[in-house]
């Protein structure tokens, strides 16, 4: 049995038991982790409130051989977002996030990257509630882009020339961009104002691109939004639940 410590952000968790839980993390050094914390729903518990949803903690753990569940041994809460949890789409928001870590991260595998990614854009949703959309628009760009699912949106897929950044171009049922010759105008279009949005993602941080973006009309908004939608749909395959309505 071997002890390891690192940072987590608990994600969601789920009664065992009479008294125990098993939580499901995004940790900085093991990835996504599922663990049973002992005891833990008993009135007097060293877990406190250290394994509500979204918490960030300091969480040190024993790991099996050959078993995916961990078992929890301490943790130590680093940052709590109990101030939030009476706001309904906040709540929402981080479940959202919550929800397609758990889908896209495979178990035990670290992404230093993802985590970071993760983390900021909780971050920013808690400092900017207003930008709850925004912010969600840009985590969903950056998981699809860190999970290796986004599509490659400077040069057709077909004849390799690289958009000048003021065309249409169209996305296909395959996943990859093309020129208006070379798709023939078939499959979801994307604007050169979404287009704009999809280069600033990667420019900039959450908080900054949230703030940047205020003035980007609705309607690009909600195109951007329907992109990401279908793209996560399609790596899903299925729709990815609980999405917080737009302007919500
Ligand atoms: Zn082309």
């Amino acid at each position: 049995m071997a002890l390891f410590e690192t940072e987590a952000l608990v994600l969601r968790s789920y009664n065992l038991a009479e008294a125990d839980k098993i939580v499901v993390c995004l940790s900085r050094s093991a990835g996504l982790i599922r663990g049973v914390a002992k005891g833990c729903r008993k009135l007097k518990n060293r877990f406190g409130a250290s394994l509500e949803p979204f918490t960030l903690i300091n969480l040190t753990y024993y790991e099996k051989e050959h078993r995916e569940l961990v078992a929890f041994s301490r943790t130590e809460i680093l940052k709590s977002r109990f101030n939030l949890s009476s706001n309904a789409s906040i709540l929402t928001g981080f479940s959202y996030m919550g929800d397609l870590l758990v889908d896209f991260s495979p178990p035990h595998q670290a992404n230093d990257n993802l985590y970071r990614m993760a983390l900021a854009c909780f971050e920013a949703v808690s400092e900017t509630p207003d930008e709850l959309d925004t912010v969600l628009r840009y985590f969903e760009v950056w998981l699809l882009k860190l999970e290796g699912f986004l599509p490659e949106s400077r040069v057709c897929a077909e004849c390799h020339k690289a958009f000048s950044g003021e065309e249409t171009v169209y996305l296909g049922t395959d996943l990859a961009v093309r020129c208006f010759q070379c798709s023939g105008g078939r499959g979801s279009a994307i604007s050169k104002q979404v287009h704009a949005l999809l280069r600033a993602t990667e420019k900039l941080a959450p908080a900054k691109f949230a703030q940047e973006t205020k003035e980007v009309s609705r309607d690009t908004k909600r195109e951007m939004a329907e992109l990401t939608f279908q793209l996560i749909g399609r790596v899903l395959e299925r729709m990815p639940r609980l999405r917080p309505a737009p302007g919500q």
